[in-house]
Formats: structure tokens, sequence, C-alpha cells
């Protein structure tokens, strides 16, 4: 096939018929030529970009037979893939949309990879995802032979990052996979990540022994994310008020430690929120069943340690919260990218302190990894936070983009979230002084307490209602004061530390500042719980034509799920049923020209639902 005009034509057309998109996406086109042309290439595209399309596409539209060993046969897609579930994931929507697809990993029983083997023998599997164990794992030789003589049409590595150290996600098994290319000679390797880095990019087309690969790396910026954050302050109160804005939505709240995240998932039960705990200490059958929980809808909320949280994935997540700052951008570029896959408005929220970066470096260092390169990680993810600008900005500008625009109006900055207050110094001086009154012995409580001048029980029994620092700030909220003194804490201004309370002490530099050698800024979180940001996700989200006939699409969606054991959104994204509230087709060819409704998910289960909008027009 050349990339003619009529090519693209012709792709287009498939991608209406079998997916239901109108046209593609972003560098999807490219990189779908690519692959036709069988030229090695690079795909870099953020979370959600749609990659997936970029393989599948040209393993269901190339019908010319592959010309290795056996003449004649069609062959198949060879996908690589890391994880499990997002295998699975994969092959059960390509399977709803009627594509010969399998997977073959350690989950499959004897006969059921059997059952797989015998489809690729008999030339009858469009596309095979393998884990990197399974392809180029010990003892993988005969099985990668086989596969030869099936005859791979092309090989997409997925989740190409891996194979790099400089990645933030390196697997050993995947520096095996340089085999590949002596093992299916003439067949046209294409590396698809959501990392960007250059470091990255280079490493993985050495591994992989790419040969003059097409690059091409898509733009960073998710316009539908919004991005805030906050320092941490009570979590409890700071996760209400996300959660306020998410009702009954999918969110994954991240957080660094086992403990956290069972104590959280607990609270969350305790508030009414359908949530589960998600981390490697859990046994195994628990966490798979937590994780089909969400996958199925039957729960919003997942609280996740990052190290484990990857195969946790559903494609309308409409939040994510880190509990704690990541250790690098790109791993909060890729775990915040969870939200807001199906392109709807979702929200990322980053709460963090000034300890999460002293404790990543503590925790380097015992592992021996605290390089300078994992320091230089650390500073850009802490300056992110800190930082006083777009953070959209902030993000595509980390990722070598430039940044077109002045306002990006989807981060806390641009919506006027954070206000820097005016008397920033000498609030800071009020608050120094007030540690150096009260000793420097004290915790971040207590001075608060003396800050705003309040008689509690304490404050008086050390006499500390006497001090001249006492009611100082009596204007403000126990919250902006708290505030203010993690953003010094944060800044460097004061440390936070001791046994078993942590007490305020004045730094070097808050000394200085208290002596009246230079300024600070401060910044005031203006987020009620409701009202103005609550706007942008809901606006967006919640304003339905229909909210009733969504939900009654829904329920017809959860009931097909379920007859086919598949989660819901690989019947339908939300995205689909909401224009179908909207436009309540009448007939399947006006189904058809609905967003993500193929031809033959129309004929499998298209009536279904517009029996549910017939009987709701009729009401
Ligand atoms: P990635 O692997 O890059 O994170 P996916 O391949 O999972 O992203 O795609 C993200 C979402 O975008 C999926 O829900 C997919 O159905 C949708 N999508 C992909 N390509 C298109 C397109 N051309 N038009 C509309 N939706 C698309
Ligand atoms: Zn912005």
């Amino acid at each position: 096939m050349d990339s003619s005009g009529s090519a693209v034509a012709e792709l287009r057309a498939a991608l209406h018929r079998i997916w239901g998109y109108a046209d593609f996406r972003p560098l999807q086109r490219e990189a779908i030529e690519a692959v036709l042309e069988r030229r090695d290439s690079v795909v870099v595209m953020p979370t959600g970009g749609g990659k997936s399309l970029c393989f599948q596409a040209p393993a269901l539209v190339d019908a010319t037979p592959v010309s290795t060993p056996v003449s004649g046969r069609r062959g198949f897609a060879l996908v690589v893939s890391p994880l499990i579930s997002l295998m699975k994931d994969q092959v059960d929507g390509l399977r709803v949309d009627g594509v010969d697809a399998a997977y073959l990993n350690s989950s499959l029983d004897s006969s059921e990879r059997d059952a797989v083997m015998a489809s690729l023998r008999e030339d009858r599997c469009r596309l095979l995802y393998v884990s990197p164990e399974r392809l180029v794992g010990e003892g993988s030789q005969g099985f990668r032979r086989f596969l030869q003589q099936c005859g791979p049409r092309f090989i997409a590595v997925d989740e190409a990052h891996c194979i790099s150290q400089w990645g933030h996600d390196f697997r050993p098994e995947y520096r095996q996979l340089g085999r590949l290319r002596q093992d299916f000679p003439g067949v046209s390797l294409h590396a698809f990540t959501a990392t960007a880095g250059e470091r990255v990019r280079r490493d993985i087309v050495q591994e992989l022994r790419l040969e003059n690969p097409l690059i091409l790396v898509g733009s960073f910026d998710r316009p539908n994310l919004t991005y805030r954050v906050l320092r941490r302050g009570i979590l409890h109160a700071q996760l209400k008020q996300v959660l306020a804005r998410h009702d009954d939505e999918a969110g994954i709240i991240y957080c660094s430690s086992r403990r956290e995240v069972e104590a959280l998932a607990e609270w969350l039960v305790g508030e009414g929120h359908r949530a589960v705990p998600y981390h490697a200490g859990l046994a195994d059958e628990v966490r798979a069943r937590h994780q089909d929980d969400f996958f199925d809808e039957r729960v919003d909320v997942v609280v996740a340690t990052v190290a484990f949280g990857m195969g946790i994935d559903r494609s309308n997540v409409r939040f994510v919260v880190h509990a704690g700052a990541p250790r690098s951008l790109e791993h909060y570029q890729q775990e915040s990218g969870r939200a807001g896959r199906d392109g709807l408005p979702a929200e990322c929220v980053l709460i963090y302190s000034g300890s999460d970066f002293l404790r990543w470096r503590q925790m380097l260092e015992a592992n021996g990894e605290l390089t300078e390169g994992a320091r230089t990680l650390l500073r850009d993810m802490e300056r992110y936070a800190s930082s006083t600008r777009c953070r959209h900005r902030s993000l595509v500008e980390y990722f070598g983009e430039t940044w077109a625009r002045s306002e990006c109006g989807a981060c806390d900055w641009c919506l006027r979230e954070l206000d820097a207050i005016a008397d920033a110094t000498t609030v800071a001086r009020k608050i120094l002084s007030c540690v150096a009154r009260v000793k420097q012995s004290w915790g971040i409580g207590h001075v608060t307490d003396v800050l705003l001048g309040k008689t509690s029980e304490k404050v008086v029994t050390t006499g500390h209602h006497e001090l001249s620092t006492f009611g100082l700030l009596k204007h403000e909220s126990s919250h902006a004061v708290r505030g203010f003194i993690e953003q010094l804490v944060a800044e460097g201004h004061l440390l936070r530390d001791g046994e078993p309370y942590p007490v305020l002490r004045l730094s070097t530099a808050g000394t200085a500042l208290l002596k009246g050698d230079g300024e600070c800024v401060l910044y005031r979180e203006a987020t009620p719980p409701s009202s103005r940001t609550r706007g942008r996700t809901r606006a967006a989200v919640g304003q339905l034509a229909d909210p009733e006939l969504f939900e009654r699409l829904r329920e017809v969606r959860l009931r097909i799920a379920r007859e086919r054991g598949v989660p819901p959104y690989v019947i339908f994204h939300d995205t689909t049923l909401r224009e179908m509230a909207e436009r309540r087709p009448a007939t399947l060819n006006d189904l058809h020209g609905i967003y993500g409704v193929g031809i033959r998910k129309a004929e499998s289960f298209g009536d279904e639902f517009l029996d549910a909008i017939r009987t709701f027009r009729r009401q």
C-alpha cells in the first residue's frame, strides 16, 4: 500500500467503520503510515493521546499478504505490552469491535494458550499481545520461531520507555527486546511511549536497534486537565474539597505509604464513598478484586501507592490526587495523566509539603539511588510544586515544548485560586517572631493558636497569651495561618522537625528574614469547597442535556458489560453515552454516526440502547 490520498481515505473510512471516530488525533495518521510503509518508528504521545490506534488500525487495514515465510498469509501484528490488565483491556475492546485479537501472558491456562496458538497457526489472529517475559524471556526461542512462521506483519512495543535506564520505569526484561531485530528480520519495529525525554528516546532507538526510524513527538499539553497544587494542610479537609467536585465520579488517590493508603481508604468508606485500597501488601486476589471493581465501576475511588498503581486505569477517571509529591515530573505527568483519557474535563491535584522532598532524598539515599540525576528530577518537581505560574505552561516547557498561549484557563494559577497576599513579608515576620518567642519548642498547632489569639488551655498554661505576638494574626483563619507557616517551612525559612512531635525552629534564612533581611511571598489558597472551582470540571462534565437518560443508558451499558464479562467502558465510553443522550438517535444508522459507535457495536447491542431511548421518549 502506498501512502497516497486513497490509502488515507481508506484508513479514515476504517476509523469510522470499526471505531466510530470521525478523524485522526494529532500524529495518528503519520504513525499509521509509518507502520504501513514498514518504516521503524518511535511515537511519543501523552497518555490518552491515542497510541493504541496507531498499531491497531494498520493491523486491520493492511490486507496485503505478509512476505515471510509462508506465502499467502494475512499475518498478525505483534504487540509487546508490560501490563496484563491493559492487555486484557485492549483485547476485550477489540473483540467487542469485532476484531480477532488475543493475548498471551501468565494469566492464561494451557487450554486458553493452545487456542491462541491455534488461531495464530491458522492465520485467524490479527493482533497478538504478549508480555516481554513471554516473548524474550528465558526459553522463549522456540516461541519466537513459531511466531516468525505465523507471519508477523510488524512489531509494536508499547510503553517502550521501560527499556531505558533513564526512564522512570525501567524493566530489565525490556532490555532483551533488542534481539527482536535479528529474530524477526525484515519486520519493522515501532516503539510507543508517553515519556518524552530526549535521552530516553535515544535509548529506545539504540536498544531496539531501530534503523532510520521516523520519530514523532506529540504535544504534551492536555487541555482537558485542570491542574491544582495545594500545600498539605488538613489532608481530609483538602480531599473533601476535591471529592465534593466529583460526586460518584471515578478517581485515583496516590499516597506514599501503605499505611496511608489503608487509612485513607477506610476514611473514605466512612465518608460514604465507594473506595478501595490498592498496594503491594494486599494478597493477589484482593488486589485483583479491587482492580476489577474499579474497572467494572462498582467502585469509584482507588487509593493506591504510586509504586503499584500503574495497572489502575479507566478512561473516565475524573480526578487524580497525589497526597504527596512524586519524585519527578515524569512520574507526575504519567500518573496524573490517567485522568481524563476520554478527553472530557478532569482534574489533577497535587497535595504536597516540603518534607516530601526530604523523604524522597532520604529514601533514595538509603537505596543508593540518590544520583545527581535523581536530585535534579526532585528539584524540578519541587520547583513545579512551589512555582507560581501557569501549571500547563510549566509542564509543557519542562517537556521541551514552547507555550504559545498566555493563560490556560485550567490551572489554579490561571483560575486565580492562588492569591499572593499583599503584605507577605510582614506576615512572615510576625510568624517567625512568634516562633522565636515560644522558644522554638512548639509545634505548628500551638504557634497557630498563639498567632490567632486563642486562649486555649495550653496557651494559657504556658503563659503564651501574654507574649507580644499573641493574636498578631487574629483576623486570619486558622487554615490560612497554618498555610502560611507551611509555606515558610517549604521555602526553608522555618524548620519543622523533632521527636515525637515536630516543632518549629528558625533556619538561617528565617533568622535573616526576621532581622529585616530579604523578602518573601505568601499565597492564600482561595479554594472554597464548592462554587467557583467546582465550575470547571463540573460545568463541562455535568452539563448534560438529560442526566436521567444518561443514567438509563449507563444501566444498559452495565447490563451488557456484565453479560459479556468486560468492563463497562469497553462497551461504550461516557463520551459516547453523553452524545447519545443528547442526540437521541432513532435508527441504527443514526447510532453509527455517534462518536465511538463502530459498525460492529451498533449491530451487536445498538438496539438495546435505541430501545432505552425510545422508552424514555415515550415517558
Ligand atoms: P494512550 O495509549 O495513548 O494512552 P489510548 O490509545 O488508550 O491512549 O486512547 C485514549 C482514548 O482516545 C481511547 O479512549 C480511544 O478510544 C480514544 N481515541 C483514540 N484515537 C481516537 C480518535 N482518532 N478519535 C477519537 N477518539 C480516539
Ligand atoms: Zn494555567
